[in-house]
């Protein structure tokens, strides 16, 4: 299991405030100080009194749970997601159907022994492809055995046929779980309270409220994390308490590296888009070797090839450029990104490309 771009030397203090999505990366803590060897409970006679070794806080019953976070695309979940947890887990882009996998985040509370674990799920949408399938799929398994159902709305519009559809959903769901209808880009909205109205009245009663900016207002975030995790129920935790994402590296690095061809590519080659990472070679500083990554870029067409090189390579230049500045940022070192544009044709009803990709399993 991959802990992400984290790690115990530089994540950020639980207990601290997160930085936003935006935020520069977490500067590393001084090493901690060494166990002072003066101390009572070095001493030898003290070896064998109970507890002795027993991190602060572990008679603190622990709680862990599930939480779902459902919309319809483009409204803000991975947004909301990454704001919740401090660091990026679940790829952002301007355009709808950036995020196909569950990707999940884990929010420990070190001190209060509670664990969250996020499920961020895909777009709802009508399904067709294979992919369409896996995602339909992968929204039914996200969504069972959690505590709670985030319902994330966008404040800016009422609601639409995807809404409905999501609503709809909703109340196929077990009703014994509290759905949090959460009312995202607010700092954008006009008529945020008619809107929550709007959508509140769409399924079954949602258990709570909230009308927030997940891009702009980290604090509110911050209190519907404490809401959340308040309502966990006593259970061990499911991960260990450094890591925040379940995903592989590879596989985080594959959807950055997506994201920022999204992101060039706008209109130009919806959804056709696949990243694998077939290759990290970890940096050797000794030998002044950066991190390199080799990476495949799928397409479904020879023609879509030439637009995702571009002329005289530009296009790919800039993806890569782009995707290149972001892992540095979140691996903080130098990485070498090596890009090849691969012609693979229905890679998206192909399943043995989907299993490649691990959209499947
Ligand atoms: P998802 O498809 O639901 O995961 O949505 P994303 O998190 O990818 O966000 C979609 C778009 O909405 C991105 O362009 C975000 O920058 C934007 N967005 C997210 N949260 C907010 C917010 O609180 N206010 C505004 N104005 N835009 C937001
Ligand atoms: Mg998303």
């Amino acid at each position: 299991m991959y802990d992400g771009p984290d790690d115990e030397t530089n994540a950020p203090d639980p207990h601290q405030p997160t930085p936003g999505p935006d935020a520069p990366p977490p500067t590393p803590t001084p090493e901690a100080p060494a166990p002072d060897a003066d101390a009572p409970h070095a001493d030898a006679g003290d070896a064998a009194a109970p507890d002795a070794d027993a991190p602060e806080g572990a008679d603190v019953p622990m709680h862990a749970g599930f939480v779902a976070i459902l919309g319809k695309p483009n409204v803000g979940k991975s947004t909301l997601l990454n704001t919740m947890l401090g660091v990026k887990v679940a790829p952002i882009s301007p355009k709808p159907q950036t995020t196909r996998r569950g990707v999940r985040g884990i929010w420990t509370d070190v001190e209060s022994r509670r664990q969250l674990v996020f499920v961020d799920t895909p777009g709802l949408h009508a399904g067709r492809t294979e992919l369409d399938q896996f995602m339909t799929r992968e929204i039914r398994g996200a969504v069972a055995d959690v505590e709670v159902l985030l319902w994330v709305v966008d404040l800016r519009r009422p609601p639409g046929d995807e809404d409905r559809d999501v609503a709809r959903l909703l109340d196929g769901l077990d009703p014994n779980t509290p759905v949090f209808l959460v009312g995202n880009k607010l700092d954008a909205a006009k008529y945020p309270e008619e809107a929550m109205d709007l959508y509140a009245d769409l399924g079954r009663p949602p258990t709570r409220r909230y009308a927030l900016s997940a891009q702009r207002d980290p604090a509110a975030v911050y209190e519907l994390r404490e809401d959340l995790l308040d309502l966990l129920p006593e259970s061990p935790f499911f991960f260990p308490e450094t890591i925040r994402s379940d995903q592989t590296r590879e596989q985080w690095a594959g959807e950055l590296i997506r994201e920022s061809a999204m992101t060039h590519l706008r209109q130009e080659l919806p959804y056709s888009v696949a990243v694998e990472v077939r290759q990290w070679v970890d940096a050797d500083p000794e030998a002044g070797d950066p991190l390199v990554l080799q990476a495949d870029v799928w397409v479904e067409k020879a023609q879509h090839r030439r637009i995702v090189i571009g002329h005289g390579g530009r296009m790919i230049k800039e993806i890569g450029r782009t995707a290149r500045k972001q892992l540095e940022t979140f691996l903080d070192e130098k990485v070498f990104l090596d890009l090849e544009v691969v012609v693979r044709p229905d890679w998206r009803m192909d399943p043995e490309a989907l299993r490649e990709l691990g959209y499947r399993s």
